[in-house]
């Protein structure tokens, strides 16, 4: 799937719709989500155009796969969360609706087990 430049989160990234930010920097854009299943429910972004898990995985370099992931973590503490899910969902048959790579930090006390 070609990477679409009208998607939501590059709408977000290029600044042409708000989000409620929780971190940036040159690499990375972490959000809330505009629609929360828990009491904490993060997006966590590439500012890089990849459109789903596997094409980051397969078309980032190896030392961006791997400081977005310790990224995510970090912002994970910084939302002084203890316990957590992290979730990707690739491809429409999982779930996922925005074909920008995002990575869900979700924490609550409601959190159930599937
Ligand atoms: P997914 O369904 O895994 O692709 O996740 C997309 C997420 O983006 C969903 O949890 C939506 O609630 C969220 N979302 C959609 N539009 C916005 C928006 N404008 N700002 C923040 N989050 C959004």
């Amino acid at each position: 799937m070609a990477y679409d430049d009208g998607n939501i989160f590059a709408k977000i990234l290029n600044m042409e719709i708000p989000a409620k930010i929780v971190y940036q920097d040159e690499m990375i854009l972490a959000f809330h989500d505009a629609f929360p299943v828990a009491p904490v429910h993060v997006l966590v972004i590439p500012k890089g155009k990849y459109t789903d898990f596997d094409d980051f995985i397969s078309n980032a370099g190896e030392s961006d796969i791997l400081y977005y992931f310790k990224k995510v973590k970090e912002i994970a503490k910084d939302l002084n969360l203890d316990d957590y899910r992290i979730m990707t969902n690739k491809g429409s048959g999982s779930g996922q609706t925005v074909f920008h790579f995002h990575t869900h930090i979700i924490s609550g006390n409601n959190l159930k087990k599937n």
